[in-house]
């Protein structure tokens, strides 16, 4: 028995360990989904700027509703989804993990249940039970799909309060069309009668698909969330910075359990210099998008399998110990994630050069395997 079980916490933490990829000083990490990219020295001095400037006012609480800042954020949807939106309709916390946490507070809890479609991001399931919040696990096609009719089925069946979908999934990288999301969130209404279940759209690497955002959906879906972060596309992992676009009526609900203040003053400064500069790092998006497909094409002639990506990784296997390919790519210098998805592993898109060390690696490994 650990420490941790001996002290008075709630039962169904006991004998859990924490959310995690390892950490490990190894020269080409692949593991986390982040950007390859450091922020461009422009945008670094700008940072110092508009930082030095919160600086001087650090004295004072920050702007409890982070007005600038969700305008900022509702100008740049509006600007890349072509869906007009008002900062009203726009939320924002320290990484879309507190966003999806503040929407499970405000709309799950004891008594209620999350739904999602296995295997997905993991964080659904752990912020469910960190808030009480019953899970459901629904089901995914062989090749990493939600079948909308089965999925609409569980829907009718369990009646969760919270639907999640993650489109682009991580870890799978597939994309949900916008029939499907329709489809689905009509089914969730259904399920809680008159007030419907609320539906959130993981969007985190949005910026990377192939196609268009279903963002627009929102209009006239008071009970559709879509979440997005500033870790991905923005190549600001450590700046802590996630969103939602969603009914204003949402927006109203989240400020029920947000900790007041809960956005610092220099997040708030750091983020707004970010979304300056947000037509320059889409220019690396796309890079990381032609990266991302060569990738697919490269293992696909090693003979080793891909599931179709949209998003900045891709899942590649099958493998029959994932976990042996694992630590041997790890042995070649290189960090990839073991999810737990039987006979796969997902890479991040790296630099050019990163993407090559894997792909040699991958190389070197499958022939290893295979002697
Ligand atoms: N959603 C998905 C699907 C993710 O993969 C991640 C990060 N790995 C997050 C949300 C959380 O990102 P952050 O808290 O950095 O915004």
């Amino acid at each position: 028995m650990t420490r941790i079980d001996e002290l008075p916490i709630r039962d169904e933490l006991r004998g859990k360990t924490p959310y995690g990829a390892p950490q490990l000083e190894v020269p080409v990490r692949l593991n986390t989904n982040e950007n390859p990219h450091p922020l461009p020295e422009a945008l670094v001095q700008r940072i110092a700027e508009r930082v030095a400037e919160a600086a001087r006012t650090l004295n004072r609480y920050p702007d409890r509703d982070a007005v600038g800042l969700r305008t900022q954020l509702a100008g740049y949807l509006t600007r890349t989804t072509g869906h007009a939106l008002e900062p009203t309709q726009v939320w924002a916390a320290n990484g879309s993990n507190e966003v999806l946490q503040q929407l499970l507070q405000t709309f799950g809890g004891p008594g209620r249940t999350a739904l999602g479609f296995d295997p997905s991001y993991s964080m659904h399931a752990l912020i469910a039970r960190g808030t009480g919040t019953g899970w459901i696990s629904g089901p995914r096609t062989p090749e990493f799909d939600i079948d909308t009719e089965a999925a609409v089925t569980v829907i009718d069946e369990h009646r969760p309060d919270v639907v999640f979908l993650c489109s682009p999934n991580n870890p799978t990288g597939t994309a949900l069309a916008a029939e499907s999301i329709l489809a689905l969130y009509d089914a969730a209404q259904r399920a809680k009668g008159g007030r419907g279940a609320l539906v959130v759209v993981d969007e985190a690497y949005a910026e990377f698909s192939h196609r268009p955002s279903t963002l627009p959906l929102i209009e006239g879906r008071p009970n559709l969330v879509f979440t997005r972060t500033m870790s991905k596309a923005f190549g600001a992992a450590g700046l802590r910075l996630g969103y939602l676009a969603a009914d204003r009526a949402v927006v109203d609900a989240v400020q029920l359990v947000r900790l007041p203040y809960h956005l610092s003053a220099v997040t708030q400064a750091t983020a707004l210099a970010a979304l300056e500069f947000a037509d320059t790092l889409l220019g690396y998006v796309e890079e990381l998008k032609a990266e991302r497909d060569r990738m697919v094409t490269e293992l696909t002639a090693l003979g080793v399998e891909v599931t179709a990506s949209d998003a900045n990784f891709v899942q590649f296997g099958r493998f029959a110990d994932a976990h042996a390919v694992w630590g041997r790519l790890l042995d070649h210098g290189v960090l990839v994630r073991d999810n737990g998805v039987p006979g796969r592993l997902r890479v991040t898109t790296g630099t050019r050069a990163e993407n090559d060390a894997f792909l040699d690696a991958v190389r070197a490994v499958t022939k290893e395997i295979n002697e």
